[in-house]
């Protein structure tokens, strides 16, 4: 599972800054899909060795308002869901009080803290830190995070601080299931879904074993295939685990996307679709998971609001044009079949082999129909292609020029691929690499 990171510190020390630096996306997947809504405060960090969640949580303002801001439910949620807390503090403006406020309630969670000490570019490093050695905090790191200064060392200190990485169980490992997560905002209809999943096929939800913050996995055959349900919410509520009020994590549905090759993202066909679904899409589209949309409570809706509804979502996915629009009645179990058999094709998809000369003939193909726009004089050159890595199908390309390369090209191309292969139901990540 992944573990999480918070940052916190007082307004403007370049907290959102950092952040953008940690989770931007490794090559513009989502840069390339005008729509996608990026997530502001909840990211994935895969600059180092290991990934874990990275949460902005926005200003605190310190010790007039210390307890009340840390209250605030979104900062409190994410400092109980951290593992590790990275404390940003502004070396130019030396160590406030507030700073020292927000310490005191940091140093109350009992959890790691790493004091990042950001804006040092310019300054004299060793006497910007020495200020805030009062802190007397031993992870102590300088940072420039609007100049990228800093990152890498900040994920190298950061990742031992993290619990160890448990290992998967055994039966995982070896496991030729599809893993699904089932996401979406509260009252989708998620636990519907699953239970129906579930209670149809008379599956018995015998292991529910470990803690309460694990996402848990649940077996599920189907018409002959196997898959395992990723989920923290719906089979919980099933299995009468007393939770007390659920509350919408973000994080936990990171975490759960983390785990899965297909992300199954619910919406209730009587809401309107909301900037959260797009922020889920966004997530999805970004960790290069596979997805399918399951529209719910298809069921009671008269041909026109069918209709509406239809053409409201063609409208704002068309960014993921390419991912399976099901309608389902989770209620009723209608459409769980076309669900399943999209959620089957997409990971079909997703780890569908690529063969090196069958690429690199279909990359000459799509660049004789239409090459890129000249750069100076000249044309960016595509050579040759090669695969590099499947969930996300990822063909990397090498050339010359290609940072040139315009996202509407890359769009070109990544269509191209798709038709080739028919991929559907899974986004595709192009690299470009200069040379040979
Ligand atoms: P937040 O309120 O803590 O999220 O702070 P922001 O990330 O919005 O940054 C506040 C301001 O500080 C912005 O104007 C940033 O451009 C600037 N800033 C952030 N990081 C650095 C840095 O490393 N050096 C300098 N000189 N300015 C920075
Ligand atoms: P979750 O929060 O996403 O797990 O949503 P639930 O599964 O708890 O469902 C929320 C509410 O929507 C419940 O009252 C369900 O009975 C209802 N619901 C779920 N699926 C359907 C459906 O397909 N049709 C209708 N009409 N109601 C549904």
């Amino acid at each position: 599972m992944l573990p999480v990171v918070a940052l916190v510190g007082r307004p403007n020390v370049g907290k959102s800054t950092l952040f953008n630096a940690l989770t931007r996306s490794r090559d513009a997947l989502v840069a390339d899909m005008p729509g996608v809504t990026r997530d502001r405060h909840y990211g994935v960090c895969h600059l180092g060795a290991r990934p874990f969640v990275v949460v902005d949580t926005g200003g605190l303002s310190g010790v007039e308002e210390g307890i009340d801001a840390l209250t605030a439910q979104q900062v409190r949620l994410a400092i109980d869901e951290a593992q590790l807390l990275v404390f940003v503090v502004d070396a130019r403006d030396g160590l406030l009080p507030q700073d020292q406020g927000i310490l005191g309630e940091l140093r109350r969670s009992g959890k790691p803290i790493l004091l990042a000490v950001n804006k040092t570019d310019g300054l004299d490093v060793p006497q910007a830190l020495a200020e805030f050695a009062r802190f007397g905090l031993a992870a102590t790191l300088p940072l420039s995070a609007a100049h990228n200064r800093g990152t890498e060392d900040l994920v190298a200190a950061a990742l031992p601080l993290l619990p160890p990485d448990e290992d998967e169980p055994p039966e995982h490992v070896e496991d030729d299931s599809i893993r699904v997560a089932i996401v979406g905002r509260p009252n989708a209809g998620k636990s519907t879904l699953i239970n129906r999943l579930l209670g149809e096929n008379r599956l018995i939800v015998s292991d529910l074993a470990g803690t309460t913050r694990d996402p848990i996995r649940v077996p599920l055959e189907r018409d002959g295939k196997r898959y395992t349900l990723i989920d923290t919410a719906g089979v919980r509520r099933k299995a009468r685990v007393e939770e007390g009020v659920e509350k919408f994590s973000v994080i936990k549905t990171l975490q759960s996307m983390a785990a899965a090759q297909v992300v199954v993202l619910m919406i209730d066909a009587r809401e309107n679709l909301a900037d959260q679904d797009l922020t889920l899409i966004g997530h999805a589209v970004e960790e290069g998971r596979a997805l399918v949309i399951a529209v719910n409570k298809w069921d009671g809706m008269d041909s026109y609001q069918r209709e509406q509804c239809q053409r409201t979502l063609e409208r704002k996915l068309v960014f993921v044009d390419w991912a399976k629009t099901v309608f389902i009645s989770a209620l009723h179990g209608s459409g769980l079949r076309e669900l399943m058999r999209a959620v089957v094709r997409a990971h079909a998809s997703a780890t569908h082999p690529l063969g090196s000369a069958d690429l690199t003939r279909t990359l000459e193909k799509a660049y004789e129909a239409y090459q890129p726009p000249l750069v100076r004089g000249h044309a960016p050159k595509l050579r040759f292609a090669h695969p590099g890595g499947a969930n996300p199908p990822t063909i990397v390309i090498h050339g010359s020029r290609t940072k040139h390369i315009a996202p509407a090209y890359r769009r070109y191309l990544e269509n191209f691929f798709r038709k080739r292969y028919k991929l559907e139901g899974t986004p595709i990540r192009i690299e470009f690499r200069d040379g040979e």
